[in-house]
């Protein structure tokens, strides 16, 4: 079985599956990450070169099943897998945990992509931004004129592309007490984030909603349609599902279907 990994989901369902004696376990990371927390089972790392490389994977390394666990904002891998499964002949399944819904007394702003987000910022004026949308996409907030940044990443960012940021490196699960203490020493006064969903990074979220700051929250890209988990649970179902058949098209009727869009 191939997992596509970079998420805790990713890491979790490995976990669960190494004590399953009929499972071979593969974790692929595409290598962003320095120093990613190693799985159970096998790792490789990096690229397989597009939807063509993924395919030919699959074939050499007779896969089985492959298990879509890329992170909710990785727009290109999802395709490929959705491209490379049926070509060779290998059922497929994502998963992608839900998406935070903001509830009463949340400020949300959802804007389509983080352009999008930079362009908000500077519209409404905001003077102190905390931005937790990762090192890789920090370009655009550089038009933003008199605001000043703190950047959170897990790894350092490029000083160059946005000067006079303040960084702090973290690595969720983040507290309540924790987000609130972060934002109001460094005097935030909005919020910038990706709607990853799940319960590792969602307290900043509770604390700007505490502290009434507005957030800036970029919504996800499409996915492609087919068999979806939402939680690990539903994987090993799955999984399970698709073991017992022995048939590699009863496990994508076992779970709910994604729509793209
Ligand atoms: P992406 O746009 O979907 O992928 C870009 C390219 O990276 C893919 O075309 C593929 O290269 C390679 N790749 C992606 N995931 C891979 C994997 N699990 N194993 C091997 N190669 C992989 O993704 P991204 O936004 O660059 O993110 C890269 C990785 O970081 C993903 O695995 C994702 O789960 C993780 N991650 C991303 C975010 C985010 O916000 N984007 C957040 C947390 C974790 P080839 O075409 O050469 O195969």
């Amino acid at each position: 079985m191939l997992v596509l990994g970079g998420t805790t989901e990713a890491s979790a369902l490995a976990r669960a599956l190494s004590s399953r004696l009929a499972v071979d376990v593969t974790t692929s990371f595409a290598g962003r990450t320095g120093s990613p927390v190693a799985p159970a089972g096998r790792t490789r790392v990096g690229g397989f070169g597009g939807a063509a490389g993924l395919t030919s994977y699959l074939r050499s390394e007779r896969v089985d099943l492959l298990v879509d666990a890329t992170h909710p904002f990785a727009a290109r891998m999802r395709w490929h897998a959705a491209v490379a499964a049926p070509a060779a002949g290998v059922p497929r399944l994502r998963i992608e945990r839900p998406a935070w819904q903001p509830v009463d007394g949340d400020v949300w702003r959802p804007v389509a992509d983080v352009a999008a987000a930079a362009r908000a910022i500077a519209a409404a004026g905001h003077r102190r931004v905390l931005l937790t949308t990762g090192r890789t996409e920090l370009a655009p907030f550089a038009g933003c004129r008199d605001v000043w940044f703190l950047v959170r990443s897990i790894e350092r960012p490029d000083p160059s592309v946005l000067p006079g940021a303040g960084v702090v490196l973290d690595r969720g699960p983040f507290t309540v007490d924790g987000e609130r203490a972060l934002m109001e020493e460094h005097r935030i006064d909005a919020l910038v984030t990706k709607n990853s969903g799940g319960d590792a990074t969602a307290a900043k979220l509770v604390a700007a909603r505490q502290l009434g700051r507005p957030v800036v929250v970029v919504n996800r890209p499409a996915s492609p349609p087919g068999p979806l988990a939402r939680s690990v649970d539903e994987a090993l179902s799955w999984v399970d599902a698709a073991l017992a058949a022995g048939d590699r098209g009863a496990a994508g009727r076992q779970v709910g279907e994604a729509g793209a869009g």
